[in-house]
């Protein structure tokens, strides 16, 4: 794959910038479950966070492919991009579906830093991966809808001043299909917060600032919703595929690291006098890994091509995902080996990246999903649940 200079050139700029940001820097956000807040804003001072947005609006207006490529260096680079990659992947329903004024409004202060959009709330506690059945309500009051319910794991909501927001504004037994009823809010959370909004942080295995979210008759003004009311999940649905491209493109990224690190220890690491990476035992795993992963890489690049395009990349943003996480998953557990004790030393960083790996085979869609919608909708098996 030979690829255009305007790419290579965005490589190099992505490449340069994470150097400034060494494992020290991450190994202490991460001993002290510390926002990136230095990273993110050289990201967005740099203008890569602004990525898609349009030229008109401020930013570079780039296609998903430029954008896949910047997270996957970022992640190549050993850093974490899970900091700030929900700007990107929100961005789609925005900028799709927002009305003029919604983008006048916000679009401009996004690319300058200005507004952080980086929250993105559907998850809910009960519903789990059933999106369809969840419960946060958004009931229209004159000029304002009035939020009630719970979302879980809305990541970096601290963090950010925006929040795309999925709810349900019509009752499910009220609607003819299930699809039907749920709709998408851009919630300004600088003004919610305290009145009737509060956030919760919840602590996990890596350092991912995610939270819980609680809806108390927040008031939001009704020109804060997309698009027309009720037809949210369809909207979701587009702006999905291109967060599975992205993320599967930080995952392309990971298997590049955990590869590149098992190779320069497994050529400079000597026992029974000679390099480990000397023993077929050592070297096929790193080899495997390899292969697995550039399959995964023509297939994010693939997908974000079918996307950009104007298709529907259903298959291929879900296989891409699939494929993507798998590898870098695979890759991440070849590191530690490759390592042997020396994986688990938080000095190599290795046990770092493969806790933040670990994600991505579970969200923001798990591997079962992903295969149910493959099974169902491009192999035309019957539906499973
Ligand atoms: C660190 C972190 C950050 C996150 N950030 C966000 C965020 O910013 N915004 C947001 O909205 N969400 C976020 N999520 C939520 C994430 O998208 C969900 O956790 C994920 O989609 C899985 O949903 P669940 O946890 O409810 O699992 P469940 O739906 O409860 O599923 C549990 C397990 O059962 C399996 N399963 C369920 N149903 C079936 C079935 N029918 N067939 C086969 N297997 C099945 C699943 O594959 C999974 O392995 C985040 C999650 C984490 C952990």
């Amino acid at each position: 794959m030979t690829e255009s200079d305007d790419i290579a050139e965005i490589r190099r700029a992505v490449q340069a910038l994470c150097a400034e940001f060494p494992g020290d820097y991450w190994r202490e956000k991460d001993r002290e479950r510390a926002y990136p807040g230095e990273f993110v804003d050289a990201l967005t001072k740099a203008g890569f966070l602004a990525a898609l947005i349009p030229e008109e609006f401020g930013g570079s207006g780039l296609k998903l492919d430029a954008a896949a490529v910047i997270m996957e260096e970022i992640q190549a680079s050993g850093c974490n991009g899970a900091s700030a990659h929900a700007q990107m992947y929100i961005m789609n329903t925005l900028l799709r579906y927002g009305s003029v004024a919604q983008k006048a409004q916000y679009l401009p202060g996004i690319a300058s830093g200005a507004l952080r959009l980086q929250a993105f709330g559907v998850s809910e506690p009960t519903s789990g991966t059933d999106t369809l059945s969840l419960r946060t309500v958004a009931v229209r009051d004159g000029d304002t809808y009035v939020v009630n319910g719970q979302k879980i794991w809305t990541s970096r909501a601290e963090h950010s001043d925006l929040m795309l927001l999925l709810a349900r504004t019509t009752p499910r037994e009220q609607v003819t299909k299930k699809t039907e009823g749920l709709s998408i809010f851009l919630v300004d959370m600088r003004a919610a917060v305290g009145n009737g909004l509060t956030i919760k942080p919840i602590r996990t295995m890596m350092n991912h600032s995610t939270t819980e979210v609680f809806f108390d008759d927040l008031r939001i003004p009704a020109s804060s919703l997309i698009g027309e009311e009720g037809k949210g999940f369809r909207y979701i649905l587009s702006g999905m595929n291109a967060e599975r491209i992205l993320i599967a493109a930080e995952c392309v990224g990971d298997a590049k690291w955990f590869i590149r690190k098992a190779t320069d220890y497994a050529r400079d690491r000597n026992v029974f006098a000679r390099p480990i990476g000397q023993n077929q035992g050592v070297q096929f795993p790193i080899a495997r890994c390899y292969a697995q992963m550039r399959a995964a890489e023509l297939m994010v690049h693939h997908a974000a091509a079918v996307y950009d395009a104007g298709g529907n990349p259903g298959e291929e943003a879900n296989m891409a995902k699939l494929l993507a996480s798998e590898a870098s998953w695979a890759a991440a557990d070849m590191c530690v080996q490759t390592h042997g004790g020396f994986g688990f030393a938080e000095e190599y960083d290795v046990e770092r990246k493969f806790r933040e790996a670990r994600l991505y085979t579970v969200a923001p869609i798990s591997t079962n999903l992903i295969l149910s919608y493959l099974a169902e909708h491009v192999l035309g098996l019957p539906r499973s649940y």
